[in-house]
């Protein structure tokens, strides 16, 4: 089976993680704030957080932006549960906003229409790699006075107008899962340049207690105090030591992520009945996920019999996502039903996700292109 996605370990990454096993320090360690150093700067992010998932990076930037019970966050309804999941473990309240029908990606006017006096955030993700519109989102966080968060966990590499994503919004939040562009295993980080936002992240990440080395020497070295509720959302340094070599990789990975949607995208304009998503000019798109629309009338097949096939000919594809508001927990907890969000639900009966991946050969490509073929043709 050729998977949608995998992670891509050679043996630099390995010789990497084996000298920090043999160090002193397997946690709180010093390769933790070089992989942190070494990510920001890659992403002109500013301060980077280093955490133990992605999740946990969500969660961090929620309560760095002090939402509590009473407090919404307006999230797109096309995204991964843990984007909402996080508002929740806050005691806040997301509010699903729909896509836009070509990209998938949050519609600002949607957003904007979404906004009441009790929203705290905007959480945009980068739907499939294809940063945001972070220039208009920028504009509606501002003019009501509102936090701009991204969920880049899809976007890790990609580019807005020249600009890094990282440097984005004011909380940039990162997967370090093996399907995402760079693993450490599990893996999280938020990069933001607002050092007090950095600052509380850290608390958090450590079960709520402060670090201040300066206090603990005034008041003997077995001080510290903890002032929040906080987590164990530790990353260790073997994992960072795999963050670091794996993050020298990115952009030849993104090269090759690239390469292989151009010639998806020219393949599938022969096929009738599969069309790809739309990617704006002013985006360099990061392909995390390539993903494509059935039309089940032209194709006289649905998704369920193409994704059956595709599957039983050794293509590994996926779906991504089921829109947020569906789950049982959310109808359930927050009354969300279908109807709220059209665009999203309606590009969730119809899309499935194509492998890509850096290990990915040209050879695979033309056998999934060949398996696609066939199976349409059916
Ligand atoms: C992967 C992912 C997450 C969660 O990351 P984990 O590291 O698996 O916790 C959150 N949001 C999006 C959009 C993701 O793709």
């Amino acid at each position: 089976m050729i998977p949608y996605s995998r992670h891509d370990i050679d043996e630099k990454d390995i010789e990497a993680v084996v000298k920090v096993l043999r160090s002193d320090w397997l946690t709180t360690g010093p390769t933790i704030a070089l992989f942190e150093q070494a990510l920001a700067e890659k992403t002109d992010g500013g301060i980077s957080v280093a955490v133990s998932s992605g999740t946990a990076a969500l969660h961090c930037a929620m309560y760095a932006l002090g939402v509590g019970p009473g407090d919404e966050v307006i999230v797109p309804a096309m995204t991964f549960a843990a984007t909402a999941n996080a508002v929740v473990f806050q005691g806040g309240t997301p509010v699903f906003v729909d896509v836009e029908p070509g990209t998938l990606l949050i519609d600002p006017a949607a957003v904007e229409a979404a906004i009441t006096t009790r929203t705290r955030a905007v959480v945009a993700v980068d739907y499939a790699g294809q940063p945001c519109e972070y220039d208009v989102l920028r504009g509606i966080a501002d003019r009501y006075h509102v936090a701009l968060v991204a969920d880049a966990c899809h976007s890790l590499g990609g580019r807005y107008n020249k600009r890094p994503v990282g440097s984005l919004a004011d909380l940039n939040t990162f997967s370090f899962h093996p399907v995402k562009h760079i693993t450490t295993g599990e893996g999280g980080a938020v990069t933001t340049h607002d050092q007090q936002l950095a600052s509380h992240m850290r608390t958090f990440r450590n079960h709520g207690i402060t670090s201040d080395h300066i206090e603990r020497a005034s008041k003997g070295s077995w001080f510290y105090e903890m002032v929040d509720l906080g987590y164990n959302y530790r990353i260790s340094d073997f994992q960072c030591a795999l963050g670091i070599s794996q993050l020298q990789k990115l952009d030849l990975w993104v090269t090759r992520r690239r390469e292989i949607a151009s010639r998806y995208e020219e393949y599938m304009a022969e096929i009738s009945g599969i069309s790809p998503l739309s990617v704006r000019p002013e985006c360099y798109h990061a392909y995390h996920l390539y993903v494509v629309r059935l039309n089940a009338e032209i194709l006289g097949r649905n998704r369920a019999e193409v994704f059956r096939d595709l599957r039983d000919a050794g293509i590994g594809v996926n779906v991504h996502y089921v829109p947020v508001h569906l789950h049982p927990y959310y109808r359930d907890r927050f009354g969300t039903s279908a109807g709220l969000c059209p665009v999203a639900e309606e590009a969730y009966e119809e899309i499935i996700s194509l492998p890509v991946h850096s290990r990915m050969t040209d050879h695979d490509l033309e056998f999934i292109v060949q398996a696609v073929k066939n199976v349409i043709q059916k």
